[in-house]
């Protein structure tokens, strides 16, 4: 049971000592001489609060029988298809290798999830490799040093929704298995959207905001509407930090900072609390519900909940509760658009809905808005049109000259999504002023119609 990971690559990257670091064991040998024969069992990793299965290919170069790349090949095949998501491990300081081209094309010709490696990184080693490592084409390396233990939290980060994905669906088959037993002993079709919904991946939504927004209030309601169509119960399952909830046949797990507050049995005073609260939850979500108070909205607390939202990427959505209080609700929705011109460039266009939790209005709409936002942040473009769109900028709002020199941008791709990444390579990406950068992420938001979802861009040196 959990996830299954393989380490991949050629010899002498650095995969057994990875492999050491993951499992806290001196299981497999580490040594510097090719042809030293390891261990090779499957080993129990951990990092931070995850747990999978991990294993680890080297030692293949001790086999007799055919070539070491046909050994290798045949090694590394057979841990892909063992695996649920693939470390591709490279040498930072060495760079990239025809060997690991060979290697990086194997796993890229399987379908398995990737995340690229770029060990031996410590201090700042190896930051030409890192840099090289793009041309594999698995996505943007994580620089780690399996030997000092250095960008651990970069790989947890990577390795995090794999891990939890195959839970997830581990949890799913098995809730099948049981509903199928249920519904054999019955013999009548008891709760069919159920087994259904537990084999479809819920969309994580999070409902932050400072005490007495209405988060309660809006989630029992949600809840509560949801009961009245169904029944009894069916459908909802709660357990302390999560609930599940069907919308429209969509399911939505909606974390509740209330319930996380009480599985951390965190004893302080609310007000202090709220926006550590509120991180806890942004963690665990797809889409962030910041539900404000009509009656005195956008307060300090309320900005730098929204400002957490945005620093840990995640897609959002403005929820102007207690809207059955504004009496003058002209004059508040202008203050709303003010305090949005004013406070919201970050996120410019982001969705803000009105709504009465307790009166049970602007659900539906508020819910439109969430998947919508989901759908923004998801959002992928394609390198041909991203370098349309750069030689179109380039010609009509070239980056200011810095001492009669101009700074190139040569070239742009997006790096990843959820939220969208772009990196943009350009030769000394120090002399851009920050106002160019906010500039092209303006305009990339428009062009691409991205309203309201954090945009990332970063610059990579290149020539
Ligand atoms: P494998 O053949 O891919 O399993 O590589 P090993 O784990 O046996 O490591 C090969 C060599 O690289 C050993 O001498 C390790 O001590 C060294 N090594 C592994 N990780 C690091 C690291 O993060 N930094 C440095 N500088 N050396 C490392
Ligand atoms: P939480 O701390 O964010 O979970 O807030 P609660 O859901 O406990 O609500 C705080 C107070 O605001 C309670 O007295 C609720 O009855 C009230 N409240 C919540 N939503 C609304 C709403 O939409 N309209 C009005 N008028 N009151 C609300």
């Amino acid at each position: 049971m959990g996830a299954t990971v393989a380490i991949i690559g050629r010899p002498n990257v650095g995969k057994s000592t990875l492999f050491n670091r993951l499992v806290g064991k001196r299981l497999a040998l580490v040594d510097d001489t090719p042809g030293v024969t390891r261990d090779r069992r499957p080993g129990e990793a951990r990092l931070g609060d995850l747990r999978f299965t991990v294993i680890d290919t080297a030692g293949l170069e001790d086999a007799e029988a055919t070539s070491l790349e046909g050994r290798m090949r045949a090694q590394t095949e057979e841990a892909i298809v063992e695996s649920d998501v693939v470390l591709f491990v490279i040498d930072a300081r060495a760079g990239v290798t025809p060997l690991d081209a060979y290697f990086a094309d194997v796993v890229r010709k399987s379908d398995k999830p990737v995340i690229l490696l770029a060990n031996k990184a410590e201090g700042r080693a190896g930051e030409g490799g890192l840099y090289e490592a793009f041309a594999l084409g698995l996505g943007e390396p994580v620089a780690i040093s399996a030997e000092h233990g250095e960008g651990l939290a970069g790989l947890y980060s990577a390795l995090l929704p794999f891990v939890e994905q195959v839970e997830e669906d581990e949890q799913a088959a098995a809730d099948e298995a049981r509903f199928a037993i249920e519904l054999d002993e019955d013999g009548q079709d008891l709760v069919p959207e159920i087994a259904a919904g537990t084999a479809e991946r819920p969309l994580r939504v999070a409902i932050v905001g400072r005490p007495n927004a209405g988060k309660s209030t809006l989630i029992n309601r949600m809840l509560g509407e949801e009961r009245m169509l169904t029944g009894p119960e069916a459908g909802i399952t709660r357990d302390s930090i999560s609930v599940d909830w069907l919308w429209r046949d969509r399911h939505v797990k909606l974390f509740d900072t209330a319930g996380i507050r009480r599985k951390a049995r965190v004893q302080e005073k609310l007000e202090k609390l709220s926006v550590a609260d509120a991180l806890r939850a942004i963690k665990f979500a797809e889409v962030v519900v910041v539900a404000l108070d009509a009656t005195n909205s956008f307060e300090k607390q309320d900005l730098q909940i929204i400002e957490l939202c945005a620093r840990e990427g995640r897609a959002l959505v403005i929820a102007i509760n207690k809207w059955d209080l504004i009496e003058d609700r002209e004059a508040a929705w202008q203050a709303i658009r003010d305090a949005q011109d004013r406070y919201l460039n970050q996120i410019r266009g982001v969705a803000i809905c009105t709504l009465s939790g307790l009166q049970g209005q602007g659900i539906d709409r508020l819910m439109e808005a969430v998947f919508g936002a989901y759908d923004v942040w998801n959002t992928r473009i394609s390198t041909a049109r991203l370098n349309r769109w750069l030689t179109g900028i380039l010609a009509h709002h070239p980056p200011p000259a810095v001492q009669g020199r101009r700074v190139k941008l040569r070239y742009m791709t997006q790096a990843k999504t959820r939220p969208p990444h772009f990196f943009v390579f350009c030769s000394r990406p120090e002399e851009l002023p920050e106002s160019y950068t906010r500039y092209l992420v303006n305009n990339l938001r428009e062009k691409f119609e991205m309203p309201g979802t954090p945009i990332r861009l970063s610059y990579r040196k290149g020539d």
